[in-house]
Order: structure tokens, then C-alpha cells, then sequence
């Protein structure tokens, strides 16, 4: 599909629907339209060499959507930094930019070094500006140029930017649309957008909203960390499409209130990113009799998601864990092992995803993009890094072959936290390990040399933690540390995680008894 004709179609025909609401902002579809048109025209001119990526930095704000319209109608690709995201990680990302501008929609404490940062107040001025050069269509990103680059967790400790592609995108909104309902139900409902925009999950709502005429409901963070203003929020939301990690739906559920009553338009749930448990979707279906529970499995590198399944109440209570789904059209699904032989029906290995949705690779790194893409007659494709098995079409998730993990819905490499601890005063060596119940990543350990150990483990705890935030989000900073006099090591000389995560298993298991 053509994404830009089809907002350009509703900026037409529903002019005055809202495109956007996010707390008591809102923007129409003509606004959106004509806006981005504005700004376009103005990056045009300003915003250097066509194509280069620019950074939109915010949080929840109607005005991101005008900024990332106007990047991709100028004919740049767009880098999303929401406002969770570190400062010294945000400074990472810029520099890994090329020059251009920096689309500001809140307050931004790095130093962008020669870029120009326009603040809300500049954009908004700029594209309320009279201006009849809107770009035209052959100015737009199309094709294989890219539409936006998501910075996922790197093992370097330096994010990856993943590019998509316009034609990515596209082909991943041609199947977007009919999950959990036709297309046509979808017109013009709220799409609850719970995800962050610098993590890919808020494609999932924001894009197939926008091409369905819908309207984007975001739920900033300041509303998700209050529980009373979430139920509130949701309650006022009129959702009909539900977008989020299952974590998300799991505290949600704590609440009584949260079921159709609430949410009486609710017609599908829609979610990836992290494994939906059994219990929590037949919890679902309870509360929501009229809504369908879908469980959709993919990484950023290959735009969101590429399979799909509806979870029925049979499949929840009798297969555990539950399937993520069959692949959708233009995908194949394999599962191969180390020598890249395809394995059969039933046999783990690693999910490889080859098609259409594929990324064009790492912005700027071929290394690693040589690593983890390939083409295979024609076909781009993709090493996953995750563990399944294949049945009858229908893929099984069984976790990371490497060290990646998912904490409540977010992506994150432990060498990459081990690499910033690192560069903390005192360490000498680190481990960074997951504490798991039920097959779900709970919190963080950290394992780590200091020389002399600490006379205070508390105070010292609560230093490493302090310091950690300037190089990484919250959610990736370790619930505990533990100090060691050694790091136990394997006969090749490097850290023995096997035993460490044997002892944390013990502890754990000693802790609950
Ligand atoms: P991200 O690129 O941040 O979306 O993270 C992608 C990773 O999340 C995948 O490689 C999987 O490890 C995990 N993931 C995605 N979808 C699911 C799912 N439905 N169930 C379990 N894990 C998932």
C-alpha cells in the first residue's frame, strides 16, 4: 500500500476526525496533513542531503506524528528518541546520525553538537507558516529508501540502528491491518498506543491506525506509572484496538474494573514483543467476550511482527506454552541449526525470517549487518537469535540463543548493561544474569569484582545503580548486587555463567520456599 496516499485519503474524507490524541492534545487528520506538508517543505530546503535519516526527540505528543509525516514526505527517513531513552545513549544516537536537524517535541539536556535543534515552539511556528511548495509525491521516501531507523539494545554497549524500509513498512501494514478484525472494522477506531515511539511495538498502533483512518489514544508515561490515571485514561479511551506488550495487559488485569464494561468498543487485543502467558489470555477473554486475543511474534529487524495467531480458549488451556503464529504473507519462517541446515517439523534451532519485511541491514554497520542479514535467492533474510520449533506452519518460541532477554517487554542485551557497568568506577569484572520464574524474565542480578570489596554492600549498591542511570534506561539498571571476591570461570577462562546462574537458581528457590 501506499502509506502516505492513504493518510492523504483520510485528511481528504474525514478531515475533521481526530488522526491523534495524546492527553488533552489532539490533532485532526487535516491538521496532520497540512502541517507535515508545511514542515516538509521547510526540511526540503533546510534539512540537508535527501535521505539522510533525521532524529524527532519527545515523548506522547501529537506533534511527533506531524515531525515523522514531514520527514518522510521531505523525503528523510526518521529516527524516533523518545524521552526515556538516557541522555548519554540519546548523545550516541545523534552523533551516529548524520548532520541535519533535530526535531524536538520536549525539552532535550544532550548536547547535539553541530546539529540544529528546533524546539516545539520553532515547529510549530514553521509548519503553521503559509506555504504552497508542499513536497510533491516523487519527493516522498518510497521503495527501499529508509522510513525510519529504531535504535534496538547493541552488544557493544553502542545501540544498532535498524533501518526499514518504505516497501518494509508497507508490506508489513498490507497484513497489519486485518489482525484481529478485517480491515474494514478497523476504520476509524482507537488505537491504544501503550509502546514508546523508540520502540518498534508502537508501529504495530500507530501506522495501522493511520492507514485505518483510526485514531491514535496514547498513553503517556506519566499516566502508565499512575494507576489510578491509567484506569481512568483507558476507561475514557474508547479503544477498540488494544496494542501492547502482554506485561502491560497482565497490570492491567489487577484491576478489577479493567473488562468490557470499560472498554466496551474492544474488538482485538494485539500482542508482541514478549511471551503472552495462558493465564493471562484466557483472563482476557473472560473480561472481553467480544474481543479477539492475538499473539504476534518479531523483531525490530524485520518490522514489528511476521507472525500471527487467534488464541481460542481450547488452545489456551490445553497448549503451553502458546504457539506465536504462522507466517504472514511474503514471509517464510525456518528453523535451522548451526550449520544452517534446515531442520524439520518439531526440531529447535535458530528462527531464521526471510521476505519482504526484512531490514536493508544496520544503519552504518556493515559488520554487524553482515553478521546478522543475509540474501538467499533474491530474498533478504534475517538470523533471529531465537530459539523455536516448528509445527505444521506454526512457529513455538523458546528464548534467545544469546544472551538477549525481554523484561517486561523490553529488549535487552546483558552485555550490553555488563559493558556500561563496566565503566564504572571500582568494577573489575561483571555478569549480568536474568532471574527467571515460570520461563519469564522477572528482575536483574548483577555479579559483580571489586577490589576491595565494599565495606557497605547497600551503599555501594545504591552508587552503582545511581551512576548506571547516565549510561542506561531504568528498566535495564539490575535489581541486585551481589559482590564477589572472584568471578568463577569456565576451562576456557571466561565467566562461568552457567554456575553463577546456577547459584542465583538456588538462591531463588531458597528465597520462595
Ligand atoms: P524487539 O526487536 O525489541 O521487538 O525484540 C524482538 C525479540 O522479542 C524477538 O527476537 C524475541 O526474542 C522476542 N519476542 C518477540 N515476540 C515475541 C513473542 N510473541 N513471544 C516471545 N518472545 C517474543
Amino acid at each position: 500500500m501506499n502509506i502516505l496516499q492513504k493518510i492523504r485519503g483520510y485528511a481528504q474524507n474525514v478531515p475533521e476526525r481526530a488522526a491523534v490524541r495524546c492527553g488533552a492534545e489532539a490533532l485532526t487528520y487535516r491538521e496532520l496533513w497540512e502541517y507535515s506538508d508545511v514542515l516538509a517543505a521547510w526540511l526540503k530546503a533546510h534539512a540537508g542531503e535527501e535521505k539522510q535519516p533525521l532524529a524527532v526527540y519527545g515523548h506522547k505528543n501529537p506533534w511527533m506524528l506531524v515531525c515523522f509525516l514531514a520527514c518522510v514526505k521531505s523525503g528523510h527517513g526518521y529516527c524516533p528518541v523518545d524521552i526515556s531513552v538516557p541522555d548519554a545513549r540519546t548523545a550516541m544516537i545523534l552523533q551516529a546520525l548524520p548532520d541535519g536537524p533535530v526535531l524536538t517535541t520536549e525539552d532535550m539536556q544532550v548536547d547535539a553538537g553541530t546539529k540544529r535543534v528546533l524546539t516545539l515552539e520553532e515547529i510549530r511556528k514553521l509548519a503553521g507558516a503559509k506555504n504552497s511548495n508542499a513536497p510533491s509525491e516523487t519527493d516522498w521516501v518510497t521503495g527501499g529508501d529508509t522510513w525510519y531507523i529504531i535504535f534496538t539494545s547493541g552488544s557493544t554497549g553502542t545501540p544498532k540502528g535498524v533501518q526499514i524500509s518504505a516497501d518494509c513498512l508497507s508490506h508489513y501494514l498490507d497484513w497489519s491491518v486485518g489482525l484481529g478484525t478485517t480491515p474494514e472494522e478497523k476504520e476509524g477506531k482507537v488505537f491504544l498506543n501503550q509502546a514508546p515511539f523508540s520502540f518498534d511495538l508502537s508501529v504495530m498502533d500507530l501506522y495501522t491506525s493511520l492507514v485505518s483512518g483510526g485514531t491514535l489514544y496514547c498513553l503517556e508515561k506519566s499516566v502508565q506509572s499512575d494507576y489510578k490515571k491509567l484506569m481512568e485514561s483507558l476507561a475514557q479511551s474508547q479503544a477498540g484496538i488494544w496494542v501492547s506488550t502482554p506485561s502491560f495487559a497482565e497490570v492491567c488485569l489487577s484491576e478489577k474494573a479493567f473488562d468490557e464494561k470499560m472498554l466496551p468498543q474492544l474488538r482485538a487485543f494485539l500482542f508482541c514483543g514478549e511471551t503472552l502467558g495462558n493465564r493471562t489470555a484466557l483472563k482476557l477473554m473472560e473480561r472481553f467476550p467480544k474481543a479477539a486475543v492475538i499473539n504476534t511474534y518479531g523483531p525490530t529487524e524485520s518490522t514489528v511482527a511476521v507472525t500471527d495467531v487467534t488464541v481460542t480458549k481450547e488452545m489456551a488451556e490445553t497448549v503451553n506454552p502458546l504457539p506465536v503464529g504462522a507466517a504472514k504473507p511474503g514471509t517464510a519462517i525456518e528453523i535451522r541449526d548451526e550449520n544452517g541446515t534446515t531442520l524439520a517439523d518439531g526440531e529447535k534451532g535458530e528462527i531464521i525470517i526471510l521476505g519482504d519485511t526484512v531490514s536493508t541491514g544496520y544503519f552504518c554497520q556493515e559488520e554487524l549487518t553482515g553478521k546478522a542479514f543475509f540474501l538467499e535467492n533474491g530474498v533478504r533474510g534475517y538470523h533471529t537469535g531465537d530459539k523455536g520449533y516448528l509445527e505444521h506452519g506454526m512457529l513455538f518460541y523458546c528464548g534467545r540463543i544469546d544472551l538477549q532477554i525481554k523484561l517486561h517487554g523490553y529488549r535487552i542485551e546483558l552485555e550490553d548493561i555488563e559493558n556500561n557497568i563496566r565503566r564504572l568506577s571500582g568494577i573489575e569484572h561483571v555478569v549480568v544474569l536474568p532471574n527467571e520464574r515460570d520461563g519469564k524474565v522477572k528482575s536483574l542480578t548483577a555479579y559483580v569484582v571489586e577490589e576491595p570489596l565494599p565495606e557497605n554492600e547497600r551503599e555501594e549498591t545504591a552508587r552503582l545503580k545511581h551512576e548506571l542511570l547516565a549510561y542506561v534506561p531504568e528498566y535495564m539498571v539490575p535489581k541486585k548486587f551481589v559482590f564477589l571476591e572472584q568471578m568463577p570461570m569456565t576451562n576456557n577462562g571466561k565467566a562461568d555463567r552457567k554456575r553463577l546462574k546456577e547459584e542465583l537458581e538456588k538462591k531463588t528457590a531458597g528465597g520462595r520456599r
